[in-house]
């Protein structure tokens, strides 16, 4: 008889989540854990790419470039509604600079690499033997091949064209949204569970510890109750929590063998700017460049009105939850694209907000002492000395979510001796929609929208926004207008959206809704009126107690101050928000 005791994922982040949907698509029960909520970690805290790496081919990973853009492309056809190609520009200012450097890098030197670098950057013959290397590695995409042009033709990112005058172009895709990615993976690994008959329970908000006999025990964090689950084997997918993880739900500390530490991560920093000039000056290109001391640095566009700006790379051993964006962090990624952009270059008052994450990187000490030396390859660590068949994730991106996944889920089944059943490699996601399908979409958002009570936004700006968020599930996700009518103010969205969440989401807090389900924490209308009414809400359907509406707003203020640097006004038509 087949062993019905879960698999128990901890971490509902992109990594936890692809595992989860993997499992579930053979067959196998599984329990998704997470401390706080899905996508909460480095998943919403990344630059949002999906890219094959252009820069790790200096460091001679040929195969991890190879598979992430074989990912990319898969996730581009399986998720049109979320992964968007994007093309990319690569300012340069010579033709030679960078090919010692770049030969020392691809041997190992990094030291050497880093004592080469060429003062006026890598020049185009460097850049553009790497992008024949990427396009080469990406033989079967359709995305269109790389090439060198002189800065300033019509339709290129207006570069400062003195400094820069030629460039490169090459193609990658852009994942504005990695939260909605990671609630629609799990979504549908609710629905391969479904299909195949096992179970797929997702656990938000609650700690983990390992009794004695096997148990795991779940708490809530919000509501206190608690969950015994008596696992088959524990995956630990908490990304830059790994070591934290072991320490606390082992009671016998780091449950690896010889308990050395897995994880070094560093610290990320993005800003989200509101710089309309910068905006334009992209022409709907990313850009690629080098910063005054030549660490990589990313301009690129973030939906019609942002602009993205990332990112840094600092060793960071403090709890990742507590990271955040320092002055000299925003004044550098300010610096760099001001040094790209001078005649548009950003100001501080042009600050929406910014962000920082740490990368779940291994323990290995950097090359030459270069955090961006450190592979981005992902590890299945196993942990022989458990009281039960574990594992640890380290490492990974975004884009490499599914074939990781695949892979571990591959050894865990060896171990529990089950057989890989099903494959995630041509399954869309829930959501995917495009071409006629997208428009289908629109129509029948925009008629559910119609036959509510409206609430003075056009119908169809409504439409365009629910699929931006839930794709081909927009109209499902608007269907609770007919009973719970009305908008949110700050938005265009409906109040209906907030219960969706809730329903088919495991949204349970305002932060999970605003930040990482309804992604109106990248909003630029949000404002306090904005949280009353998700608030609102939730009260509604008994989340939040309805005299506590008012409160719930003020600490989500709070946590958005504290966390993006981002201070709300009362609300729409109140004035200009404050200075971040
Ligand atoms: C600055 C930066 C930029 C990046 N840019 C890119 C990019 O452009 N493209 C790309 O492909 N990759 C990028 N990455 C890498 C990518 O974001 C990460 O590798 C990936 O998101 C890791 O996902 P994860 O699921 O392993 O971890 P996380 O997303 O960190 O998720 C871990 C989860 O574990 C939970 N957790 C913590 N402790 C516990 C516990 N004890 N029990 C249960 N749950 C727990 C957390 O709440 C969290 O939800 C970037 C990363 C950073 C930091």
């Amino acid at each position: 008889m087949m062993d019905e005791r879960p698999v128990v994922v901890l971490g509902a982040g992109i990594n936890g989540a692809a595992l989860a949907r993997e499992l579930a698509l053979s067959g196998v029960p599984v329990a998704v854990v997470d401390a706080d909520d899905v996508a909460c970690g480095a998943t919403a805290w990344s630059t949002r790419l999906i890219h094959g790496g252009l820069r790790y081919l200096e460091y001679g990973e040929i195969g991890l470039v190879r598979e992430s853009l074989a990912e990319r492309d898969r996730l581009v056809r399986l998720a049109p509604h979320l992964v968007a190609p994007l093309p990319f520009y690569v300012p340069l200012r010579g033709r030679l600079g960078g090919l010692p450097a770049a030969a020392a890098r691809l041997v190992g030197l990094e030291g050497l690499a880093r004592r080469w670098r060429p003062a006026r950057g890598r020049g185009t013959w460097t850049v553009g033997t790497g992008l024949a290397l990427y396009d080469l590695l990406a033989s079967d995409s359709r995305a269109p091949r790389h090439r060198t042009v002189r800065a300033g033709a019509a339709g290129l990112p207006r570069v400062d064209r003195e400094a820069f005058a030629w460039g490169c172009i090459y193609s990658d895709a852009q994942l504005l949204y990695p939260e909605r990615f990671t609630v629609e993976l799990l979504v549908d690994a609710r629905r391969a569970a479904a299909e195949t008959g096992a179970a797929c329970d997702v656990f938000t908000h609650c700690r983990a510890a390992l009794l004695p006999g096997g148990v795991l025990r779940l708490t809530g964090t919000v509501d206190q109750a608690v969950v015994d689950l008596r696992p088959a084997a524990l995956v630990n997918a908490t990304g830059a929590w790994v070591d934290r993880t072991l320490a606390a739900v082992f009671s016998s500390g780091a449950a690896d063998a010889g308990g050395r530490r897995l994880i070094g991560g560093t610290k990320g920093s993005h800003l989200l700017l509101r710089a309309p000039r910068l905006r334009a000056a992209l022409a709907e290109h990313g850009v690629y460049a080098e910063a005054a001391d030549g660490r990589p640095v990313f301009v690129l566009p973030f939906g019609p009105e942002l602009v993205l700006v990332g990112t840094t790379d600092i060793p960071f051993t403090g709890d990742p939850a507590t990271a955040r964006a320092d002055d000299a962090e925003i004044d550098y990624l300010l610096a760099a694209a001001a040094r790209l952009f001078p005649d548009v270059a950003p100001g501080r008052d042009e600050l929406q907000q910014h962000y920082c994450g740490v990368r779940p990187l291994p323990a290995a000490r950097a090359l030459g002492g270069s955090p961006a030396a450190v592979t981005r390859r992902h590890m299945l660590v196993r942990h022989a000395e458990a009281p039960l068949p574990a594992w640890s994730i380290v490492g990974g991106k975004l884009t490499t979510c599914r074939s990781l996944a695949e892979t571990a889920a591959k050894e865990v089944l060896a171990a529990l001796g089950r057989p890989v059943l099903g494959s995630s490699r041509e399954r869309p996601l829930p959501g995917a929609c495009a071409g006629e399908s997208r428009l289908e979409a629109l129509r029948e958002t925009e008629s559910l929208v119609r036959q509510g009570e409206g609430w003075g936004v056009d119908p169809a700006a409504v439409a365009e926004r629910m699929v931006a968020v839930f794709g081909g599930r927009a109209a499902a996700a608007a269907a609770g207008i007919a009973t719970r009518p009305g908008g949110i103010r700050g938005s265009v969205l409906p109040r209906a959206a907030v219960e969706f969440c809730v329903r088919e989401e495991w949204a349970r807090t305002l932060g999970d809704v605003v930040e990482r389900r309804l992604m109106l924490a990248f909003d630029t209308g949000l404002g306090r009126d904005t949280l009353t009414d998700v608030a609102a809400v939730l009260a509604e359907l008994g989340l939040v107690s309805r005299t506590d509406v008012g409160r719930e707003a003020e600490a989500c203020t709070r946590q958005l101050a504290a966390r993006y640097g981002r201070r709300l006004a009362q609300g729409p038509g109140h004035g200009p928000e404050e200075e971040p």
